[in-house]
């Protein structure tokens, strides 16, 4: 049931209007003062306020423009009430204090209530238009907190997609695709590869002795070994099951061979620990390098580079393993 506030000095005012507006199903409060008003309207919100203009220490006009500039209030719509200011600057000056209406009295009874009436409609249309805006956003706040998490979820989905879940390291899909963006960048710029190819020795001997989730670990234990080997920027990556690669840009190739070195004497030296046990493995590694000597008019591709690699890999494993050949 809509509420309306009636705010007048004369108690027989108060009456009448009520009386008149109780047929229309509201609920009917009073107040005799501007201060009374505000308190009321602040404490009670009344969907309308019929407002006198002629009251002692405060008037209406004022009233009203306090009602106006407070956010608790400001929504209420009110409807002057007047049987002295009737001329039409009072009523312009009452619409520009923010009020909505003006009636003069006295008033005729069927006016009254149909002003009221579309008062009250109003605040209700506006009521309802608030409680949207509040879902709007609640739903918007919805909204963006998924966005959010599905760009978490794409984020580690991208990282998964071009990881190497066991060893953490690049896969040999996204270590291709790096590649091959370097590439098309050797014709235009100086661009030098050096690409290591390592191949852990007898390494099903490992998994024969020791059973494959060690297998794993020293896998494990060997990334994490070639981490520490190279630069920040070079791109590490597991390419096989015991098979990994470095590809170093823009170095000497002397630096090329002492990051293999490094990482060639590390895991010889460095035993994976099983309890008591220590499990020593090496690595075959093999160098090849671009602009290839000897081969410079040939147009570089990443099969060639990896073939090279490949190869002297191959001729590390028939040299006895655990060294380093340059292609
Ligand atoms: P070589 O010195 O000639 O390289 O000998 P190898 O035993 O390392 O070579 P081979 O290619 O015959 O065997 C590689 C083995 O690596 C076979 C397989 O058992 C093991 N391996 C491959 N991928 C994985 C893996 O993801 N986990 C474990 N634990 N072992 C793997
Ligand atoms: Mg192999
Ligand atoms: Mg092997």
């Amino acid at each position: 049931m809509p509420r309306i506030l009636i705010v007048d000095d004369s108690p027989d005012n108060i009456a009448l209007a009520s009386m008149i507006l109780e047929k229309d199903n509201y609920e009917i409060m009073s107040a005799a003062s501007g201060q009374q008003a505000l308190e009321m309207a602040r404490k009670t919100r009344p969907d309308v306020i019929l407002l006198d203009i002629q009251m002692p220490q405060m008037d209406g006009f004022q009233v009203c423009q306090r009602l106006k500039s407070d956010p608790d209030t400001d929504g209420i719509p009110v409807l002057f009430v007047s049987a002295v200011h009737k001329d039409a600057e009072s009523v312009a000056h009452g619409l520009s204090m923010g009020g909505d209406d003006y009636i003069t009295k006295p008033f005729n009874s069927t006016e009254l209530r149909a002003r009221v009436n579309v008062l009250a409609r109003l605040k209700r249309h506006v009521d309802e238009l608030l409680e949207k805006n509040f879902e709007l956003e609640a739903a918007n706040q919805a909204l963006a907190h998924s966005i959010e998490r599905l760009t978490q979820a794409q984020k580690v989905l991208e990282q998964l997609a071009i990881t190497d879940p066991l060893t953490g390291l690049y896969n040999r899909r996204y270590f291709e695709e790096r590649m091959q963006e370097t590439f098309s960048l050797i014709g235009r710029h100086k661009v030098s590869i050096h690409l290591l190819m390592f191949d852990l020795d007898h390494f099903k001997a490992v998994n024969d002795r020791w059973g494959h989730s060690v297998g794993d670990a020293v896998l494990v234990h060997f990334s994490e070994i070639m981490r520490r080997c190279v630069r920040r920027h070079d791109i590490i990556a597991r390419i096989g099951g015991e098979e990994f690669v470095a590809a170093m840009l823009n170095i000497p190739v002397d630096q090329a061979k002492r990051a293999a070195e490094r990482i060639r004497r590390e895991i010889e030296s460095l035993p994976y620990k099983v309890g008591p046990e220590d499990i020593l493995v090496t690595t075959s590694v093999g160098l090849a390098m671009l602009p290839a000597a000897g081969h410079s008019d040939q147009t570089p591709t990443l099969t060639g580079l990896l073939k090279m690699a490949d190869e002297a890999l191959y001729r590390a494993k028939s040299q006895g393993r655990n060294q380093l050949v340059i292609a």
